[in-house]
């Protein structure tokens, strides 16, 4: 027991370092490179650390429940410039965020960008990967498509084929060019996997009816070619590929999805660590735990958290309860389930309001069951989303800054 609380409090310190470091990282400018180098270690500890994630939870990494909690990752989520940049700064800091997942437009804005340097606040810049309005409509060849035919699209959802090598190429330089010029403390990947709605998908849909993805000719080839997999001729239409796929391959076809998009996150971490080495990557995760939908975290949107989590330091499940018509407890086995395969530790983002029509009401009492079951061990932290409806809800800010600062002065044992 004694081994394991150590190892928790070291993480812990690691968790603060990564959120505190931001001082060290933009006071480097003016240096020769080699203290650049020597800074960089210094600002970011692992970098310097021979013992990878994996092997920190092989040797038996547990939050605990009595780790200090002064050094709690929070952070928020916001896309777009919104008022008074120093208003809302302000207001950051009063509520108690230390980490900003931002857009790259807002990350790209110098007042902003400023501020965070000056409030010392880390950086992590939202970078949504095979979501993509923009190369869609330039290229409508390059949708994902259903095991019904059709071009992987729901609302306002819609996929990438996650397999074309080209476009990969393409996302993996332009997110490298972003960071190399943005200097983020991190990066956030989003859409990081295979199509689906998720945020429509509650507790009483069937996993039959969620759309399984990709069966384009190039996947089918690739599928194919990769695994030794021969499809008869009579499969040829996305339709019939999937017939005979789910009914005969079923695990090799999972298997294969899986490392379609864990191959795409080993490329982006190695890339844009060579642009900023110590870069901290964070993963958006469905929330989806291993059992729910017949394995639809990896049969559907193929997100294998055992491998993923190798790669990068966080893994971010998006617990939105409101929209999902889901319990705060719901919250707190979400980041459970995650945490009992993961290598990295988990934290969960979590809805501030209700934002679909169809949402489930989440006036202040139920926020706060939400928000302490998400900090609950063994979380990592929290992440709001978003601050645009943050902003439209006073009673939400009143709760976060109260059990902040009850969670941060402790002892919560
Ligand atoms: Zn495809």
């Amino acid at each position: 027991m004694h081994f394991s609380f150590g190892v928790a409090l070291r993480t812990r310190r690691d968790l603060g370092r990564s959120s505190g470091r931001k001082a060290g990282a933009s006071g480097l400018r003016a240096v020769p490179p080699v203290l650049i180098a020597a800074g960089v270690l210094a600002a970011f500890p692992r970098l310097a650390d021979p013992e990878p994630p994996g092997e920190r939870r092989a040797a038996g990494f547990r939050p605990s429940v009595h780790a200090p909690k002064q050094d709690l990752l929070v952070g928020i989520k916001i896309y777009e410039r919104a008022g008074e940049m120093p208003r809302v700064f302000a207001e950051f800091e009063d509520l108690g965020f230390n980490t900003l997942f931002v857009s790259e437009a807002l990350a790209s804005d110098p007042e902003f960008r400023g501020l965070a340097r000056e409030k010392k606040m880390a950086v992590f810049v939202i970078q949504p990967v095979f979501y993509d309005p923009e190369e869609l409509k330039k290229d409508p060849d390059l949708h994902a498509v259903t095991d019904a035919g059709a071009p992987a699209r729901e609302d306002w959802v819609a996929f990438a084929c996650p397999s074309r090598d080209e476009y990969r190429r393409r996302r993996v330089e332009s997110i490298a060019s972003a960071v190399a010029r943005l200097e983020p403390e991190g990066v956030s990947l989003d859409f990081i996997r295979f199509f689906a709605y998720w945020e429509m998908i509650r507790p009483d849909r069937s996993s039959a009816s969620i759309p399984n993805t990709c069966f384009c000719t190039r996947c089918l080839e690739r599928f194919s070619r990769e695994t030794g997999v021969r499809l008869p001729a009579a499969s040829r239409t996305p339709q019939a590929a999937a017939r005979w796929i789910e009914a005969r391959h079923l695990e090799k076809w999972t298997d294969w999805k899986c490392r379609v998009i864990s191959s795409m996150v080993e490329d982006l971490v190695r890339r844009t660590r060579q642009v900023r080495p110590g870069l901290r990557v964070n993963l958006h995760a469905v929330p989806w735990r291993a059992d729910d939908f017949g394995g639809a975290i990896r049969r559907i949107v193929a997100q294998d958290f055992a491998v993923l989590s190798k790669l990068t330091d966080y893994i971010s499940p998006m617990c939105y309860s409101a929209m999902l018509h889901r319990s705060p407890a719901w919250i707190a086995s979400v980041v459970k389930d995650l945490e009992a395969r993961a290598a990295c530790p988990i934290l969960p983002s979590i809805q501030v309001k209700a934002h679909y029509p169809s949402d489930t009401p989440l006036d202040a009492a139920a926020f706060e069951a939400c928000l302490r079951a998400a900090l609950a061990p063994p979380s990592a932290g929290v992440v709001f989303w978003s601050w645009d409806l943050l902003e439209k809800a006073p009673e939400a800010k009143r709760v976060i800054k109260r059990c902040l600062r009850a969670e941060r002065s402790g002892p919560d044992v």
